[in-house]
């Protein structure tokens, strides 16, 4: 429960105020259905967080079986490969013959396509939908979902807020893909995001795109004062930099939030040091949805064992004891339409033990990968890199038979140069590549020299990552900021 910050006990600023569908009942709030719903999960997640945990993983692994077998009844994925490990449903019994079950990867669900879809899901689960992530593991996916899975996520978003004792009365900005029909990257909206859209009231809240330079981000930052501020990683770390060495102060601003990337701790000090705020983290993947929260007392994650079961595992496959790190292989309990069981992410994360805060949720001490850069500019400035999914699908959808990209990395080798690593097929044809190079630079600004490789494969970052942007370009090799200093110092 989200409790106010001194006095240790909830309050109406700290409460979810949900919109209410009866007339003149202002309060409490009778909320719409979709939003009943949510009401109802975290009323079960208030409790479920001090669950004894013989009694969470009891529930979570009749979850966990209901999942699996509607896999093996109705995906032809798991069917084949389950098949070909010799392994029948019945096999499956308990979480040590659940290790047996052999992991899937990006790959292995991108060659499936459609074969990895359940031919029938359940149809109370909702609408199905659709995700295109182009992914920060630079291949891209098509997966899809149901309501019911929005459902977990949204509730899980909301927790986050409260465990972060966010007031959701205040003003959020954040720093995201920003669609192209926003006016020169910002939009203003009466909703903090999708998860609080007619289900809770919100302060007013500022999208920023991005793909804007560091400078223009914190002018919007600064004429909007939100009280929080939610952005990846390399972007707060950038603005942090930034206000530091420009000595600007955000003295509005109240906790930072990150998503999207792995957080450096040393992303943790630089926001003390700029602004003196804490960052709360949240661990998600597009194609998964959120995976860990960060504690609301201390700087580690705890799983969410009532919407997905994380696994650790060791180079022999076993699970990893605390302090121990290894790859996060993740099974996903309610998205019956594109199950994803026991699927590895491509992220390494350390084990932690038993967190002091009492919540029985599984403890992650860190999560490692991930590394993304930013793209520098001849004028000093520096953007994110990354590329918008529609724009590349686009790019595709034009070019007839042109084969997919299965896998992509972007090198940035000096301030006039980028490379296209590209695993295909086969190597594009001129006119192919006239076709890519001109969305890129529709993208990152026509000034750039686009070179094309295509190597067999690309290999993991030194953090056991892919990584699809990687930049060669420090920023001390930077010529010095040309712009006009700002000298209103905290
Ligand atoms: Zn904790």
């Amino acid at each position: 429960m989200a409790r106010d910050a001194e006095s240790g006990a909830p309050s109406a600023a700290t409460s979810l105020e949900f919109f209410s569908q009866i007339s003149q009942t202002e309060w409490p709030q009778i909320p719409n259905p979709w939003a009943a719903g949510i009401a109802a999960l975290l009323y079960q997640l208030e409790q479920t967080q001090w669950w004894p945990e013989a009694d969470l993983a009891e529930r979570q692994w009749r979850q966990t079986k209901a999942i699996l077998q509607h896999a093996w009844a109705t995906t032809p994925l798991y069917r084949e490969i389950y098949g070909r490990a010799g392994l029948a449903p019945d096999d499956i019994r308990s979480r040590k013959d659940w290790q047996r079950l052999p992991v899937v990867d990006r790959s292995m669900l991108q060659a499936a396509g459609a074969a990895w879809r359940s031919d029938s899901p359940p149809q109370d689960h909702g609408a199905l939908l659709q995700h295109f992530t182009s992914g920060s593991s630079g291949r891209p996916l098509h997966s899809i979902s149901t309501t019911l899975t929005h459902l977990f996520k949204t509730a899980l978003v909301l927790r986050q807020h409260q465990w972060a004792g966010r007031k959701l009365g205040c003003k959020a900005a954040f720093i995201e893909e920003v669609d192209g029909g926003a006016a020169a990257g910002i939009r203003h909206s009466g909703t903090w995001e999708k998860a609080t859209e007619h289900v809770v009231r919100t302060g007013p809240a500022l999208a920023i795109s991005l793909r804007l330079d560091t400078a223009t981000q914190l002018e919007q930052l600064r004429a909007f004062e939100p009280s929080y501020l939610i952005a990846y990683p390399s972007v707060i770390e950038a603005l942090a930099r930034h206000c530091l060495s420009h000595r600007i102060s955000l003295p509005f601003l109240q906790q930072v939030g990150c998503f999207g990337e792995v957080l450096d701790p040393a992303c943790r000090t630089l926001a003390r040091q700029a602004w003196n705020v804490r960052i709360v983290d949240m661990y998600s993947a597009k194609e998964a949805g959120p995976i860990a929260l960060q504690c609301p007392v201390h700087d580690c994650y705890h799983e969410q064992p009532e919407a997905m079961l994380v696994e650790i595992l060791d180079a022999d496959g076993r699970e990893c004891r605390p302090g121990e790190t290894g790859r996060v292989v993740l099974t996903s309990l309610h998205n019956f339409a594109a199950p994803l069981i026991r699927y590895e992410i491509g992220d390494l994360a350390t084990r932690g033990r038993t967190c002091a805060c009492g919540r029985t949720l599984p403890v992650i001490e860190r999560i490692l990968g991930r590394q993304r850069n930013m793209l520098r500019y001849p004028d000093g400035s520096a953007r994110w890199p990354s590329l918008s999914e529609t724009g590349f699908a686009a790019v595709f959808a034009q070019a007839g038979d042109m084969p997919p990209v299965q896998q992509f990395q972007l090198v940035q080798h000096s301030l006039a140069r980028i490379e296209a690593r590209l695993v295909t097929a086969r190597p594009y044809t001129a006119a192919e590549e006239a076709l890519l190079a001109d969305y890129l630079h529709g993208e990152f600004g026509p000034h750039w020299q686009i070179d094309f490789s295509y190597p067999d494969a690309i290999a993991r970052g030194p953090t056991g990552k892919f990584e699809d942007f990687l930049s060669h370009v420090a920023p001390e090799a930077m010529p010095p900021d040309a712009g006009p200093q700002e000298g209103d110092a905290a």
